[in-house]
């Protein structure tokens, strides 16, 4: 059995979805396609949603009216037959029925929750249709029926494999399945997700659920690139990832994968391969468990972070000192991503500063505090790379111009962490292209 998910952008138009249609119905292996909702969906809904939250009903109805406007003419291209056009506006009517019935309850977060899924529910039962009007057997499969999180929002493979096995088991025989992305239930039993970019997290769990042979990951570039193409000419696709480098670049930048995707995989020993939909022959990126090579692989940049300098000179010889720090970034649900630390100060980054100030205010009472807004992460990735023989001075040689904040090396083995201001993010990557790569 195989997991296929494809992104927003690979289900965002109705020749889209033609295209996916070929690529799940190429051999007869059994397999769940799992999909995101139609690309701006998603946004679209949390605005929706936002809307409510500050009362503001006449925008809230706009934007319901300028979605629903949206699907109605996606139905038209997708499907030819008048009887299953019928039945795609019966559905676009009963989820924009209810999103017209929200508008008049007041808002709440399980509320918010219910009106992001929609996204996913109108997105995998169009193609349902579609699939149907093209005469291709498969069962449409509740995710809301398997997949669920446990009080810490956390979702638990075990919990999943026992529903998700037992809706298979009923549907013996059938080869293909078609499920959503990103939804699932919490421990209350209400209608929750994955957060922004979870379907591919939904995809591992799945993939890890029912021990397939491999999670592909569908989306519109053909797999991680070793620096940013944006930024970067000629960067290359990697052909191959071990799961430490993958999850290091996931979570640093390289936004195609959702970093939570990696540990299903690395804990279950199933591959995960990062295709393109708009060229499937390219062989994207394979990830699995051991490592093709040592050394540089990729150079990943993320940004938006701040950094955060606590000053104290009573810092000198006391211990417990990182401790009351790190608790006050705990008690703000607040993950630091980078650490360094000289004997009379520490400095770390955040990349989430919708607490900050109140950070600050406790923070304060430890010495002086410094904040430095839009800085980039930039990491240099690759398998044991902390051992590889004179990198240290090649990243620092060419970085000779760049006023370098913050170096983090030996946390990992796999990774080399830079803090530069956002105005030298650019250039930090060009320049260590230069020096790593040519
Ligand atoms: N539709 C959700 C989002 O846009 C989940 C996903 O696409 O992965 O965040
Ligand atoms: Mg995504």
């Amino acid at each position: 059995m195989k997991v296929m998910k494809f992104g927003g952008t690979s289900v965002g138009k109705p020749e889209r979805m033609a295209e996916i249609r070929k690529l799940i119905t190429k051999d007869d292996e059994t397999k769940i396609i799992v999909l995101s909702a139609l690309s701006g969906t998603t946004n679209a809904l949390t605005e929706i949603s936002d809307s409510l939250a500050k009362g503001d009903r006449e925008i809230a109805k706009q934007r319901i009216n300028a979605l629903e406007n949206h699907y109605q003419n996606f139905i038209v291209d997708l499907l030819k037959s008048e009887a299953y056009f019928q039945k795609a506006k019966g559905i676009l009517a009963e989820h924009f029925e209810f999103l017209n019935i929200i508008l008049k309850i007041s808002y709440s977060e399980a509320l918010n929750k219910d009106i992001l899924a929609q996204g996913e529910l109108l997105s995998t039962k169009l193609f349902s249709i579609y699939l149907n009007e093209q005469e291709i057997a498969h069962v449409w499969l509740p995710a809301l029926d398997f997949m669920t999180i446990d009080q810490n929002n956390e979702p638990q493979v075990a919990a999943i494999r026992e529903k998700l096995t037992k809706l298979l088991e009923a549907n013996k025989g059938t080869k293909l399945f078609v499920t959503q992305g990103y939804i699932c239930r919490n421990a209350k039993g209400e209608i929750d997700n994955l957060k922004r970019g979870g379907s591919d997290y939904s995809a591992s769990l799945i993939a890890a659920a029912v021990d397939a042979s491999v999670c592909e990951i569908w989306t519109d570039i053909s797999g991680m690139h070793n620096n940013d193409p944006r930024i970067v000419k000629n960067t290359k696709p990697i052909k191959h990832l071990c799961f430490e480098e993958a999850a290091e670049l996931a979570y640093f930048g390289a936004k195609i994968l959702h970093p939570a995707s990696i540990w299903p995989a690395q804990y279950f020993n199933f591959p995960v391969k990062l295709l393109n939909t708009m060229e499937p022959e390219a062989p994207g990126t394979l990830i699995e468990r051991d490592s093709d090579s040592e050394g540089v692989k990729a150079i990943a940049a993320k940004d938006s972070i701040t950094a955060i300098k606590i000053k104290s000179s009573r810092m000198l010889l006391a211990y417990g000192f990182l401790r009351k720090i790190f608790e006050v970034f705990e008690k703000y649900e607040t993950s630091i991503d980078m650490v360094t630390t000289s004997e009379v100060a520490v400095s770390l980054t955040i990349d989430n500063d919708s607490n900050l100030q109140q950070i600050i205010k406790e923070l304060e009472m430890f010495g002086n505090i410094e904040i430095d807004k839009d800085q980039t992460i930039v990491s240099i990735v690759g398998y044991h790379i902390s051992k590889t023989e004179h990198l240290l001075a090649k990243v620092f040689n060419s970085l000779t111009e760049i006023p370098v904040r913050m170096v983090s090396f030996g946390g990992s083995q796999h990774n080399i962490s830079i803090l530069v201001s956002h105005e030298h993010k650019e250039k930090t990557l060009q320049l260590l292209n230069k020096g790593l790569f040519e």
